[in-house]
C-alpha cells in the first residue's frame, strides 16, 4: 500500500471568532486541492470544531489541538479525547512544544496518545528539542519524548501514529531559523532508530514522520526530498491560499514518487 502524505493545520489560538474561522475554512475547503496521495487537516480551536466540521464541510478533516491524558474527571479548561471524537475531529495534535511549555509532560503526552487512540483518531504526536547544543543532547531528548510517549502503546499500534518533529528554535514568528533539510532527515533517522529499537525496522519504516517548524509554500521542497510524509503548518494554515498551494506541491512530489 502507498504511504499518504499529511499536510495537517494548526490554527492554535487564531482566528478571533467564530465567523472569521467559518469564513476561512470555507475559503480552505473550497481552493484546497484533493488527491489519493494526501490527506488535509485543519485543526481549529476546540470552540469552533463541533460548528465547523458541521457547517463547512469539504475533503479536509478536521482535528483537535491537545487530548487530556485522562479520559474524564475534574480538569477545568480540558477536552478528552471522547469528546474530541464526539465533536468531530478525526486527527489530534498531542505533545505540541507549546503545550509542554505549560507544564504537559511526556508521561502525560503517553496517556494522551493512549486515549486518542482509544477513541479512533489518530495521533500527531509532537516531539522536538528547545535549542541544538554541540554535544548532540538533542538526540536523548527525542528518544526520551518518543520512548515515554510510546510506553504504553502496543506495538502493533505504532503504524497508527503519525509523528511530527518540530525543532522548538524553528517555530513560530520569533524563530531563530527555519530547520534545514538535512537537520530533518537527521531526527528522521534517529527517530526511525528508536522505532526500530522499540519494535523492528519494518514498523520504523512504516510510521510517517512530519515536518513542522515555519513550514509554508516557499519551502517545504528540500523536506519532502529529505523524506518527509508532509507538515504540520501553524502560521500558514491560517491562509488558505498558502495552505493550499503547500497541498499542491505535495500533491505534485507525491505524483513524481509514485511514478519512479
Ligand atoms: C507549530 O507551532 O506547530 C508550527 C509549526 O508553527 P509555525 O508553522 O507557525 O512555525
Amino acid at each position: 500500500m502507498e504511504k499518504k502524505y499529511y499536510v495537517i493545520g494548526n490554527w492554535k489560538m487564531n482566528p478571533g471568532n467564530l465567523n472569521e474561522a467559518k469564513s476561512t475554512a470555507k475559503t480552505l475547503q473550497r481552493i484546497t486541492p484533493n488527491s489519493k496521495y494526501v490527506e488535509t487537516v485543519i485543526c481549529p480551536p476546540s470552540v469552533f470544531l463541533y460548528t465547523l466540521q458541521k457547517e463547512i464541510k469539504g475533503k479536509t478533516k478536521y482535528g483537535h489541538q491537545g487530548i487530556h491524558y485522562e479520559a474524564k474527571g475534574a480538569f477545568t479548561t480540558k477536552i478528552s479525547a471522547s469528546m474530541a471524537a464526539s465533536a468531530g475531529a478525526k486527527f489530534g495534535i498531542i505533545g505540541h512544544s507549546e503545550e509542554r511549555r505549560e507544564g504537559v509532560t511526556d508521561e502525560m503526552v503517553s496517556g494522551s496518545l493512549k486515549n486518542c487512540l482509544k477513541e479512533g483518531m489518530t495521533p500527531v504526536l509532537c516531539v522536538g528539542e528547545n535549542e541544538r547544543d554541540q554535544n548532540g543532547f538533542y538526540f536523548n531528548i527525542i528518544r526520551q519524548q518518543i520512548e515515554t510517549a510510546l510506553s504504553n502503546i502496543p506495538k502493533t499500534r505504532y503504524t497508527d501514529i503519525i509523528i511530527a518533529y518540530e525543532p522548538v528554535w524553528a517555530i513560530g514568528k520569533d524563530a531563530k531559523r527555519p530547520a534545514s533539510a538535512n537537520e530533518f532527515l537527521e531526527i528522521k533517522i534517529y527517530i526511525q532508530k528508536v522505532i526500530t529499537d522499540l519494535s523492528n525496522r519494518k514498523t520504523a519504516d512504516e510510521v510517517s514522520i512530519i515536518y513542522g517548524g515555519s513550514a509554508d509554500d516557499t519551502n517545504i521542497l528540500p523536506f519532502l526530498e529529505a523524506g518527509a510524509m508532509g507538515f504540520l503548518p501553524g502560521r500558514a494554515s491560517l491562509e488558505p491560499e498558502v495552505f493550499s498551494k503547500m497541498v499542491l506541491e505535495v500533491i505534485d512530489f507525491a505524483k513524481n514518487e509514485g511514478s519512479k
